[in-house]
């Protein structure tokens, strides 16, 4: 298992962050937390870009968070055409980290507005990979 089975296409394998999957895989949004500083990060860093500390923790997120922001994309990079139109979303995770992830296909457009809470959640792919989105609560 490791960092690799990422989204929907491969950027980064990075060890140190690997059980980031399983517990994507066993229905857990994980960030890491900076033992030297408390800053929270999500995606989950293998080290602080704040302190350089490389003490890290595991954090389960709730999942529970707020609609801060979003775009929905009629272009593309290589990979995700077959996805357009797709929506973007910044939001607000009430532990207090900012999440940047898609919304959820069966979010309708006109029900979406700023505030809105929504759902973290692993959602895994067809082709045996596994990502997350933000679902409506
Ligand atoms: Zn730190």
């Amino acid at each position: 298992m490791s960092f690799d089975k990422f989204g929907k296409m491969s950027y980064v394998s990075e060890t140190k962050v690997a059980d980031f999957v399983k517990y994507l895989e066993e229905g857990k949004i994980m960030a890491t937390r900076c033992i030297r500083c408390g800053k929270l990060y999500f995606p989950p860093r293998a080290d602080c870009p704040d302190d350089l500390s490389v003490d890290m923790t595991w954090q389960e997120l709730s999942g529970r968070c707020k609609l801060l922001t979003y775009t929905t994309a009629h272009f593309a990079p290589v990979g995700f055409k077959d996805d357009l139109p797709y929506t973007l979303a910044l939001a607000q995770c009430e532990e207090g980290v900012k999440v940047f992830a898609l919304f959820s296909k069966d979010l309708n457009e006109n029900e979406i507005h700023i505030g809105m809470d929504l759902r973290l959640t692993p959602l895994p792919l067809p082709n045996g990979r596994i990502t997350y989105e933000l679902k409506k609560v």
